[in-house]
């Protein structure tokens, strides 16, 4: 299965914002967005970053909802199709299907620090929706599942520190948490409200409209 596989950090700042890829170390001071603000990656990095227009602009939102959430451009263009043949907005649909992959849930119910962790602790199997392990990262979680962390897994001090970091933080209010179990649900289907991105997705829609 193909995956990006260079440095994180610089996509951040390629798109000019944090994309919190990298968990904790995002929230400190080392954060490279921080240390190496306005510039952007690459030979002519230290350049002034030229002002988006048009089809740029549309690229760079494509890009950025990409890079969050750890999915290849033909991965995000079957999103899009789907979500084109749901009821209601297209870019809305786009961002809660996103949303509600089952390595964003683990993310957002703070099982892993980041979504290439969730990611890959889906794959490895300690993953379980309604007491069935699911190794698929894409699989679509719904209204009602359950979602928990198999018993080998708690055991693990990386997981066991997640937990206790993102307790701080909070779950988005479509989840549940019983974080002594490492169990969680997803008690309604997120909204655009509960998908706390600053994208502006109907410029995504534009992109793949032309
Ligand atoms: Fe982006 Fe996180 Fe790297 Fe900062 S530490 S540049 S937010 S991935």
């Amino acid at each position: 299965m193909a995956r990006y596989c260079d440095a994180v950090c610089r996509l951040c700042r390629r798109e000019g914002m944090k994309l919190y890829l990298k968990g904790e170390r995002c929230f400190k001071e080392k954060c490279s967005f921080e240390t190496r603000k306005g510039k952007i990656p690459g030979q002519h990095g230290a350049g002034k970053m030229k002002k988006p227009t048009g089809y740029a602009l549309q690229l760079r939102e494509k890009q950025k909802v990409k890079r969050i959430y750890g999915v290849l451009e033909k991965q995000f263009r079957l999103y899009f199709e789907k979500a084109e043949r749901r009821k209601g907005q297209t870019g809305h649909n786009l961002l809660i299907m996103l949303e509600t992959r089952l390595d964003n849930v683990v993310f957002r119910l703070g099982f892993a620090p980041s979504r290439a962790a969730a990611r890959q602790m889906v794959m490895h199997g300690h993953v379980r929706v309604d007491g069935m392990r699911v190794d698929i990262p894409s699989y679509q979680v719904r209204s009602g599942q359950a979602v928990e962390i198999s018993e080998r897994a708690r055991q693990n001090d990386f997981v066991k520190n997640a937990v206790d970091t993102a307790a701080g933080r909070g779950i988005p209010k479509w989840l549940t948490l019983e974080a002594a179990a490492f169990k969680g649900q997803v008690i309604s289907t997120p909204t655009r409200e509960d998908v706390p991105l600053d994208i502006n997705e109907q410029l995504i829609v534009e992109l793949y409209s032309k």
